[in-house]
C-alpha cells in the first residue's frame, strides 16, 4: 500500500538578521494510513518545525512533503503547493489558541465557519463530541472558565470537527496534570482508533510515546535528523494507553527509548 504521507530529504532553516538557524536536515520517512507516530527529541531540536512543514505552514528549503489525496486514488501531491490538500490536515498547536471573546461552542465551530462548512451534519457531529468529551455543560462558557484538560479537549474538538485525514498534535497534553493526562491520552487514542485517523504526536514524555504510538520517530539534537525509528509491537494488540503501561513490553521499550535519547545527548 502506498504511504499516506511521505517526507523526502526535507531540509529547513530559519533565517533572521542574526543569521541562519538550521532546524531540520535531510528528514525522510513514510506514514501509512491509520498509523500513530510519536515524535520525540531534545527540546529545541525541530519537532514543532517538522509538524509545521507537514501541515504546509512552512515550505521546505529542499526536499518534499507528499500527501496522498484519499479521493484521488492515492495520487500524492506536495502539501505546500496545494490548499485543498492542506485542508485535510488538522494541526493542533502547542498552545490551544482558544479565543476568549468567543464561547466554547463558537470556538469549536470556528474552523468550520471559516471553511463555510458549518452545516447541519457538522453541527450534529460537534454536538456529539461536546457530549462525549464532557463539555456540553460548558458550551456557553468562555475558555478562561475551563480547566486545562477541558481547554485541551475543546481544542481537539475544533481540530477533529474539520474531519482531517491526518492529525498533527504538538505536545497536546503538556499543560495537563498527570492524572488528567492519562485519562485524556486514553480518550484521544480511543477516538483516533475509532475514526481510523492517522496521527503524528510530538511529545517530550517518553512514557506517553510508548503508551500511544505504533512507531516512534527519534530525532537528534538540532538540526534534527532521524536518529532511529522504533517500531512498537505488543503481544496483545489493541491495548489502550493505560493498559499498555502495565505490560512487560512497555518497560522494555521505555528503557530502550531512554537509552536511545541519552546516548546522543
Ligand atoms: P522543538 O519543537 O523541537 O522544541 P522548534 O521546532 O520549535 O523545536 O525549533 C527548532 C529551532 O528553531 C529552535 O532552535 C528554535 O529556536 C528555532 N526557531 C523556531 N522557530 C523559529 C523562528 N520563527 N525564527 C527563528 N528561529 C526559530
Ligand atoms: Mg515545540
Amino acid at each position: 500500500m502506498k504511504p499516506l504521507l511521505e517526507l523526502k530529504n526535507v531540509c529547513y532553516a530559519y533565517h533572521s538578521r542574526a543569521g541562519e538557524t538550521p532546524a531540520l536536515k535531510d528528514i525522510s520517512f513514510q506514514v501509512r494510513q491509520g498509523e500513530f507516530i510519536a515524535v520525540v527529541g531534545p527540546s529545541g531540536c525541530g519537532k514543532s518545525t517538522l509538524l509545521s512543514l507537514i501541515s504546509g505552514l512552512l515550505v521546505p528549503e529542499s526536499g518534499s512533503v507528499l500527501f496522498a489525496d484519499g479521493d484521488g486514488g492515492g495520487a500524492r501531491r506536495e502539501v505546500a503547493a496545494d490548499s485543498a490538500l492542506r485542508e485535510k490536515i488538522g494541526y493542533m498547536l502547542q498552545k490551544d489558541h482558544l479565543f476568549e471573546w468567543r464561547t466554547v461552542y463558537r470556538n469549536v465551530t470556528l474552523g468550520l465557519e471559516i471553511q463555510h462548512r458549518l452545516n447541519e451534519e457538522n453541527r450534529a457531529k460537534i454536538e456529539k463530541m461536546l457530549r462525549d468529551y464532557g463539555l456540553e455543560r460548558f458550551r456557553d462558557a468562555r475558555p478562561s472558565e475551563l480547566s486545562g484538560g477541558m481547554r485541551q479537549r475543546a481544542a481537539l474538538i475544533r481540530t477533529l470537527a474539520l474531519g482531517p485525514e491526518l492529525l498533527l498534535l504538538d505536545e497536546p497534553f503538556s499543560a495537563l496534570d498527570f492524572q488528567t493526562r492519562l485519562a485524556v491520552c486514553n480518550d484521544v487514542s480511543a477516538i483516533l482508533h475509532r475514526e481510523k485517523k492517522t496521527a503524528l504526536l510530538v511529545t517530550h514524555d517518553l512514557s506517553e510515546a510508548v503508551s500511544m504510538a505504533d512507531r516512534i520517530l527519534v530525532l537528534t539534537k538540532r538540526p534534527a535528523q532521524i536518529q532511529n525509528i522504533l517500531e512498537l509491537k505488543f503481544e496483545e494488540p489493541g491495548l489502550s494507553p493505560l493498559a499498555r503501561r502495565n505490560t512487560r513490553e512497555f518497560q522494555e521499550y521505555f528503557n530502550l527509548l531512554w537509552e536511545e535519547m541519552n546516548d546522543h545527548v
